[in-house]
């Protein structure tokens, strides 16, 4: 079938609206209606040169739509179920699954050799990040999608498909914050402020959030944060907050080099540092492992939250109905497919939490509109 779908080909050049043929769902696949797609800071590294990938490329991987049709074999979700779509893709069966470390799966996906979209040369188009999701039907693995409670929007569903998942994830699954913790989180973006959400729920006090950007500071105070500054403050709030005594967890939560830059310097003893952020290939950071060592500190790396999504997602979703976990307040803007390369513009500005591309299905295989 036909699909259409924002083909970037290549680096700084601006996404083009094309029609690309969109395979039937293997076995183990299924495929889903996209009603919308989330901009996340990966996609931007891939379109601005920071991470390789094949062109031409479609983006977008923290998406929410409907399940359309089931490849063989799935038998664990129904035509019609409104999912959230990711791009994690586990087997259930490796090592890294069987420990309930879905992040760090070495299954192999038919998916992995052959990409499900094409032009109309035959030449594949590249699913990017396994999902592809800036298109209006996509065909992923079954593991990538989880079905959500019906009283969630799309656009706010979206977001757990990435964002939400990998900052409140690192604060529960991969740093296990607990009451009283003092928590710093370095960056203010959509991952960050997840990151502030999460270590409110978790009881952590104080939450020192940092951004140059005073707007992201005021986001930060109303989502949790109890303290927030520029870089330049972080220091002094921060010895302030603690008593003198820095802080249990540091997040890092964006890919700016900078930001890494003196981040361990703000751990207490036994504090730990947790990488979330992913930045461009080839950035590297001095750590003083005399210093690490005495003070019984850890790095911690945090891809995705390190998530399950079978288990992270319902929660959140509870979360979210349950007026716990505000996910309104992060949705800034939204934009139709036409106009995605308004919403890269936006998210590359910094000034947005999260902005997303919504799909009007009307008319399109029996699709209604949301
Ligand atoms: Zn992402
Ligand atoms: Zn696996």
């Amino acid at each position: 079938m036909t699909v259409r779908a924002a083909v970037s080909r290549g680096v700084g050049m601006a996404t083009s609206i094309e029609e690309l043929l969109l395979t039937e769902p293997g076995t183990d696949e299924v495929r889903v209606a996209i009603d919308a797609c989330a901009v996340c800071h990966s996609d931007l590294m891939f379109l601005d040169g920071g991470w390789p990938v094949e062109f031409p490329v479609v983006l977008g991987h923290e998406a929410a739509g409907r399940v359309l049709e089931l490849g063989k074999g799935v038998d664990d979700i129904t035509v019609g179920d409104r999912v959230v779509v990711s791009l994690i893709r586990s087997c259930g069966n490796c090592r890294a699954c069987r420990r309930g470390n879905d992040v760090a799966c070495t299954g192999d996906y038919a998916l992995s050799h052959r990409s499900p979209l094409s032009d109309f040369d035959g030449e594949p188009v590249t699913q990017g990040l396994g999902t592809a999701a800036f298109a209006e039907q996509v065909v992923v693995h079954r593991s990538q999608v989880v079905p959500h409670r019906d009283n969630v929007p799309a656009e706010v569903a979206a977001l757990l498909g990435c964002g939400v998942l990998t900052g409140v994830g690192a604060v529960t699954n991969t740093a296990q914050v607990e009451d009283d913790d003092a928590v710093v989180v370095i960056g203010c973006g959509g991952v960050g402020l997840s990151v502030v959400q999460g270590a409110r729920l978790a009881g952590a006090n104080p939450i020192v959030a940092v951004d140059p950007l005073v707007g992201k500071q005021e986001v930060a105070l109303r989502l949790g944060a109890t303290h927030a500054t520029g870089p330049d403050g972080l220091t002094a709030m921060l010895a302030e907050a603690t008593g003198g005594r820095l802080a249990d967890q540091v997040f890092v939560t964006t890919a700016t080099p900078g930001a890494f830059t003196g981040a361990a310097a703000l751990l207490d003893r036994m504090g730990s540092l947790v990488l979330v952020g992913i930045p461009a290939e080839g950035v590297t950071v001095d750590i003083d492992p005399g210093l690490l060592a005495s003070a019984n500190q850890k790095i911690l790396g945090s891809k995705m939250g390190t998530a399950r999504l079978a288990v992270d997602v319902p929660r959140l979703v509870d979360q979210y109905l349950a007026g716990l976990l505000d996910l309104d307040g992060m949705v800034t803007s939204l934009h139709s497919l036409d106009n995605i390369d308004t919403a890269f513009a936006e998210a590359r500005s910094g000034e947005v939490i999260r902005t997303v591309v919504v799909f009007d299905h009307t008319g399109n295989n029996g699709v209604g509109t949301r």
